[in-house]
């Protein structure tokens, strides 16, 4: 017997607004996880082979039973939502703000969202025209999703245990990402990657098992613990790749990650390539002339590059350079530039002034605009124009070679700030254990039991 009618009138009676507590808070353990966004016009299909509950979320109480095996689920514009049998006849309607979460009727099982599978509750925001599917799941329930998403589960477990401390500080200290959207993660590489049921693995289930409950403090309180894959031999401060300095996230020397997968790689691209990456960064570069390494950092990662196009010169950050070429494509900052390309280093043209008539031969390389101190005022890649008494010849694109390439030879994978996964590999490999690990990468810390 369903209790629609009490349901709706005791929604009336509580006002339906949903309190989600931000910050961290150790104690209270369910966090809100986004696992997907729809079209408010597109269906989600929600399955479970024990029926579902519909539970208070501030309470946990039970509200509602409903014995289907499939449910659908239809957003509205006014921000409810429809929830329907499998005969699409509507089982009842959830109110905007209405602080309802589904499950399973045993609590403890898998509900089914579409095509993955998810542990403890889903429950449904609708802004504007789209639908945001939420898991309300238990923090070590969450971990079991994230770890085997985020380091090969054939790691060694004193690894995956390093990664799954690793995990859980840096959720507890990232459950203000997405206040705004009123959830706490996403389950995409901007939070930290999560999968649901379909991820998880005995081996990363067992590494957040026996360390329930760990994580990473300084000053006894928990900390970001960002990680990567590979340092490539030094990890790097943390100001030098976000701004914002911490004393437990500065460079190391790291040994351990001198002999794995991406500890050096080389990859190229053309000139004409890297203008369209400027482009769809909305960078108009013109043509690529040059890149040169201005400034690099004291792990040696690149922190300035300068780009020499024919429309314009600009020095950005090596990590936005990173961030426009593509994160996996140049895979950390820690490179440096060789070129090649046939004419490419040389521009070298004739001419004659008006004293003789022989000509000079003038490599543009060398080219530059001086003042009348002597001062550089214009480099050459901003030479497009050659005047002379009579006439001027327009030098753009005669010297351009777009299929010039850059030759990026690069160490690590990733920003190289905290833990190197591959680096904690070899760790445990060598006999270290996960405590060991961490505070070989995150200075000064502490592993506190909540
Ligand atoms: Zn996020």
């Amino acid at each position: 017997m369903r209790r629609i009618c009490f349901f709706l009138i005791l929604l009336m009676m509580i006002g339906s607004t949903s309190d989600i507590v931000y910050g961290y808070r150790l104690e209270d353990d369910y966090i809100d996880v986004r696992i997907g966004i729809k079209n408010i016009d597109e269906e989600i299909v929600l399955s479970s082979s024990r029926g579902f509950c519909f539970y208070d979320k501030e309470d946990m109480d039970e509200m509602e039973d409903i014995d289907e095996d499939k449910i659908f689920i239809q957003g509205n514009r006014d921000g409810s939502i429809d929830v329907l049998d499998e005969d699409r006849d509507k089982i009842l309607t959830l109110k905007k703000n209405d602080s309802i979460i589904i499950g399973s009727k045993d609590r403890e099982s898998i509900v089914q969202v579409d095509k993955s599978r998810y542990r403890d509750y889903i429950y449904f925001l609708v802004k504007d025209t789209k639908i945001y599917i939420i898991n309300h799941i238990y923090m070590e329930r969450y971990l079991y999703g994230v770890v085997p998403r985020e380091i090969p589960a054939s790691a060694p477990m004193e690894a995956l245990k390093a990664q799954a401390v690793v995990a859980r500080s840096y959720a507890y200290s990232s459950l203000n990402n997405h206040k705004s959207e009123g959830y706490h993660l996403c389950n995409t590489t901007h939070c930290q990657v999560y999968g649901g049921v379909d991820g998880e693995k005995p081996s990363t289930n067992q590494a957040v098992d026996s360390t329930y409950g760990d994580y990473v403090s300084y000053n006894g309180k928990v900390i970001s613990t960002p990680y990567h894959s590979n340092s490539g031999g030094y990890t790097e401060d943390s100001d030098k790749v976000w701004g914002g300095s911490s004393p437990y996230l500065v460079g190391v020397k790291d040994i351990y990650s001198t002999n794995s997968p991406n500890s050096t790689w080389t990859t190229s691209i053309t000139s004409g390539e890297l203008r369209n990456k400027f482009l769809q960064s909305g960078m108009d570069m013109g043509e690529i002339l040059d890149i040169e390494i201005v400034e690099k950092t004291d792990s040696n990662r690149v922190k300035d590059i300068r780009i020499i196009g024919s429309k314009k010169e600009q020095t950005i950050s090596g990590d936005k350079f990173r961030s426009i070429l593509g994160t996996t494509y140049l895979k950390s900052t820690l490179f440096d530039i060789e070129k090649s390309g046939s004419s490419s280093s040389t521009k070298i043209v004739y001419a004659i002034d008006g004293y003789s008539n022989v000509p000079k031969k003038i490599d543009l390389g060398n080219i530059y605009t001086l003042d009348f101190k002597g001062n550089q005022t214009v480099s050459r890649g901003s030479v497009r124009r050659i005047k002379g008494n009579n006439e001027s010849t327009d030098i753009e694109g005669t010297f351009i070679n777009k299929d010039k390439a850059f030759i990026l030879e690069g160490k690590g994978y990733g920003h190289g700030v905290g833990m190197s996964q591959y680096g904690a590999m070899e760790m445990a490999k060598q006999g270290f254990d996960y405590k060991d690990i961490i505070k070989h990468y995150y200075t000064g810390v502490e592993i506190i039991n909540k």
